[in-house]
């Protein structure tokens, strides 16, 4: 086992001195593309063309889908290049030369303060619960007149707590209606806490709100880069100008279009990594762990001081986990037999 090599990013070796490696530290769907994606795929050729600008074929799969006008989507390279085009709509320097403030919960997703940066606006990190939840009045609070843009995560990267839809609709209320509200729902497949919120129901009720979803996650697409944004159109017709183009390829387009065509599949899988998600939770808790809320594809464990050494046990038992600085580590659900051996782990770490 100390032979082990640990690997920070890539492509883990597939069998190590007989340890079959894992990797739990990108909250990845660990299923291959269902077939008719893959094939799907395999059967597109004309890559010496551009693809649609606006998506069309992908928007409208979409507006049926989720009942939504397609004119509300917007769709990007994975969520993130949807968020990208929120910020660069809506947040960056002032008339008077200074930063806008973009408020968001912390930790939480990590891409968060690289694309607040880029651009140009301020990061104001609003610490979150014991228990990893949003403080909601400690954001409202925060919320000055240079603010432009909140980031709600839920359930909550790294730390796995919904935002439910009660607490979310009152915040929003107390929102300046020249705020825009993301609800980043990337993760949202995977919820079953029945008062969770709802990104589409307050897209519809609010025009300050965007929801912000992904293929990355639930439909298991996520190198392929596909993304999308749905807001009313006061909102959605600045994020159309604020687009990259040709930022969703034909193939991720198709590939998105194709899996939507087969979501009980998708739905199928998905049940099965909540299924793990809730062993694991029940398992960890039953160790006498605190975990706090799961509704994404991950769990979270509070270590402290002790997650880099956590992270380094794991890598030595060919898991790749994710340590967070002093703060905790984030582990992804994977196949059974790497959650099994994670469940191995935390039974005899102390
Ligand atoms: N939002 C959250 C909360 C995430 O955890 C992630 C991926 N880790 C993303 C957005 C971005 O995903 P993608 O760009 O692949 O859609």
């Amino acid at each position: 086992v100390d032979r082990l090599p640990r690997y920070a990013a890539g492509k883990p070796p597939v069998v190590v001195d007989g340890l079959a490696s894992y990797k739990l530290s990108s909250n990845e769907n660990p299923l291959p593309p269902i077939p008719a994606v893959a094939e799907a795929i395999a059967a597109q050729t004309d890559f010496n063309r551009y693809p649609d600008p606006l998506s069309t074929k992908l928007r409208t799969a979409l507006a049926d889908f989720l009942d939504v006008p397609a004119e509300d989507i917007v769709t990007g390279a994975g969520s993130l290049g949807a968020l990208n085009q929120i910020l660069a709509a809506f947040a960056g320097q002032n008339d008077d030369g200074k930063a806008d403030e973009v408020i968001y919960a912390w930790r939480s997703f990590e891409a968060y303060p690289i694309c607040v940066g880029l651009a140009g606006a301020e990061s104001v990190r609003i610490p979150v619960t014991p228990d990893g939840r949003h403080n909601l009045e400690a954001i409202a609070a925060a919320v000055t007149m240079r603010t432009k843009v909140i980031l709600l995560c839920t359930p909550n990267n790294p730390t796995g707590p919904i935002l439910t839809a009660e607490e979310t609709e009152r915040f929003i209320k107390t929102v300046p209606s020249d705020v825009v509200v993301v609800i980043d729902e990337a993760y949202q497949e995977f919820v079953r806490a029945e008062d969770a919120v709802d990104g589409i129901r307050m897209y519809r009720k609010y025009p300050n709100v965007v929801a912000l979803r992904t293929f990355s996650k639930a439909h298991g697409l996520a190198g392929l880069r596909v993304g999308y944004s749905i807001s009313q159109p006061e909102l959605t017709q600045h994020l159309r100008v604020a687009a990259t183009p040709f930022a969703v390829s034909q193939i991720a387009e198709q590939a998105a279009v194709v899996s939507l065509q087969n979501f009980d599949q998708v739905v199928e899988r998905v049940q099965s990594l909540v299924d793990e998600r809730d062993r694991v939770t029940a398992g960890l808790r039953g160790l006498g762990w605190f975990v706090p809320e799961a509704q994404g594809n991950f769990v979270w464990l509070n270590l402290g001081e002790d997650s880099a050494e956590f992270a380094q046990l794991a890598g030595e038992r060919a898991l790749s986990v994710r340590a967070f600085g002093n703060e905790g580590v984030r582990v992804s659900i994977g196949e059974v037999e790497a959650n099994t051996r994670f469940l191995d782990l935390c039974a005899v770490y102390t």
